[in-house]
């Protein structure tokens, strides 16, 4: 039996956030590469490509050269077990990705070093500030002329109101560049074009040792040793306590593609990112130590593979063990679940995993009946919160272009609301769909999925509705007195309950202040 606290306090379960371009994919590679998931840099992405040519529904993705489609990878790197989630990162946000950010212990900010922070950047940022998600930033693409670090930190602690600490600081840049000072180490790593796996460190002691000299030019040593005194006055002193609050983010600065501070990166994670966290339910938390396994569904994916009608649940595992074979409680429907054959998320493939503990993702094959927000448990009866909905910021009607196929579209609709793709409402009076998604570019996705995965072409058209929220109250006359009076703006969602739709922000200020015993929600924990 393996040693239960050992083996989730090595886990480092976590996720990269940047702006398109920033290098995400880059970095995402080298951290296999150093992990020894991959042998050949470039595999990430043509296995992508492989993947994308297998399957229809993706066409969007491939035309407009986005990642819809989010993974996970596990590799392991001084004795750490490392599980990277992928978040899709372009431009149209998603729910999945906020999803995504509530299954890690902690994240990596990717930051180009000539543009500094993003739209994209901002908006990931703040979905992990939602739950004070620990952040290290990486500052790339150091090999190109770029902006004075100094600048780079001063952004971050502005836009982000985040303190930053840098944990290396750059000598140079673009042409001129000659490396980093490790600022935690006081060591010197030098770089090299092309990047090896092994960087050139020298050990030295001290931003004083006359070593320095024998290795960079008299202008830059001097440079170095002025800028570090700058950094070492000005900036805070890492803090690991706020580094885990959420509060501070150390920051290393490198060069993805040319495998440069990828390796300190890593090193930086092992020895400072948290390990598994205790995670609330209805009624307790639930510590990732305890011997009792338990796990959460964040994510369900459609069609990984179009060969198996299957759709894969990504669930992460909160406490305990997991091992083949081993049966589930099933909280919500009450009903036993045998996990035979769950997968794991190695970088090469998908291959059935055998154990697994607090901290890890398995994937377990199922034909809808786990949902995003189920909970799974030995036995006890716990419902794991945090895992949230988004009312949606678009609103479009949608209609079966084969009026006779309206029920099937309706079957379709629910489907993918169970997914957690989309919001899909029943309005109390009329018989269109009205659909509800967060990012604009998500209602092509759908009607390209409607159509390849149920054979159904569909049209999502313009309504005069602006946005959603559910509504609940202590007092059921109140609530009624909602629904009663605003019955042309009331709809269900797939669970049932209760949503208002508003024509424009003056409609919903309005509904508000005439019912003010109804709480309005943006967001709805799914239970
Ligand atoms: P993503 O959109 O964030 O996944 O970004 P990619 O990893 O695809 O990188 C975007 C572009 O930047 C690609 O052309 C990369 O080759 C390039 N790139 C990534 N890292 C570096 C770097 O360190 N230096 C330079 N010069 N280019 C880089």
């Amino acid at each position: 039996m393996a040693n239960l606290p050992n083996e989730v306090s090595r886990r480092r379960t976590f996720a990269i956030i940047a702006h398109p371009d920033a290098g995400k994919t880059t970095l995402t590679e080298k951290l296999l590469l150093f992990g020894g998931a991959i042998q050949l840099a470039g595999a990430v992405k043509a296995r992508g490509e492989q993947r994308r040519a297998r399957s229809d529904w993706m066409k969007v993705e491939r035309e407009r050269g986005i990642s819809v489609t989010a993974s996970v990878m596990s590799f392991d790197y001084k004795g750490c077990a490392f599980n990277l989630l992928d978040t899709p990162g372009h431009e149209d946000f998603s729910e999945d990705t906020y999803r995504t950010l509530t299954a890690v212990d902690s994240a990596v900010m990717v930051i180009d070093a000539a543009k500094g922070i993003e739209a994209q950047t901002r908006k990931l940022f703040e979905a992990c500030r939602l739950r004070d998600v620990p952040i290290v930033t990486f500052i790339n693409k150091m090999d190109r002329e770029s902006r004075e670090p100094i600048d780079l930190l001063s952004e971050i602690e502005d836009q982000l109101a985040l303190d930053v600490t840098p944990a290396s600081w750059p000598i140079g840049m673009g042409k001129t560049f000659r490396g980093c000072y490790d600022l935690m180490k006081d060591r010197l790593i030098l770089f090299e074009r092309g990047g090896k796996q092994d960087e050139d460190v020298v050990e030295i002691k001290g931003i004083n040792d006359p070593a320095l000299e024998q290795n960079l030019k008299e202008d830059e040593v001097a440079r170095l040793r002025d800028d570090v005194e700058m950094a070492r006055g000005l900036m805070k002193p890492f803090d690991l306590e706020a580094y885990r609050e959420g509060h501070l983010s150390p920051v290393y600065f490198g060069s993805a593609v040319n495998n440069f501070g990828v390796g300190e990166l890593l090193s930086g994670l092992a020895e400072m990112a948290p390990p598994p966290r205790p995670q609330k339910t209805l009624t307790r938390v639930v510590q990732p130590t305890e011997e009792k396994t338990t796990a959460f569904v964040f994510k369900i994916q459609a069609n990984m593979d179009p060969k198996h009608r299957d759709r894969i649940a990504f669930t992460r595992l909160v406490s305990g063990q997991y091992q083949r074979g081993m049966k589930m409680l099933h909280v919500r429907s009450g009903k036993q679940l045998t996990l035979h054959n769950p997968v794991v998320f190695l970088a090469q493939d998908r291959e059935i995993a055998e154990e697994g503990f607090a901290g890890d993702i398995l994937g377990i094959p199922n034909h809808g009946n786990l949902r995003i927000g189920d909970t799974l448990t030995e036995g006890e009866v716990l419902q794991f919160v945090g895992i949230p909905s988004f009312a949606p910021e678009y609103l479009q009607s949608v209609r079966a272009d084969d009026p006779l196929r309206a029920k099937h579209l309706g079957k379709a609709l629910e489907q993918l609301a169970e997914e957690g793709a989309a919001r899909v409402f029943r309005p109390e009076i009329g018989t269109d769909y009205i659909v509800g998604v967060v990012g604009a570019l998500q209602f092509e996705i759908l009607a390209d999925r409607i159509r390849t995965e149920y054979g159904l072409p569909v049209k999502f058209e313009q309504t005069s509705l602006h946005t959603a929220r559910w509504v609940e109250s202590d007092d059921p006359a109140a609530l009624k007195a909602l629904v009663d009076e605003t019955r042309a703006s009331m709809a269900k969602d797939h669970n049932g309950d209760p949503v208002f739709l508003a024509r424009n922000a003056w409609h919903l200020d309005r509904a508000q202040q005439d019912h003010p015993k109804v709480r309005f929600l943006k967001v709805k924990e799914q239970a």
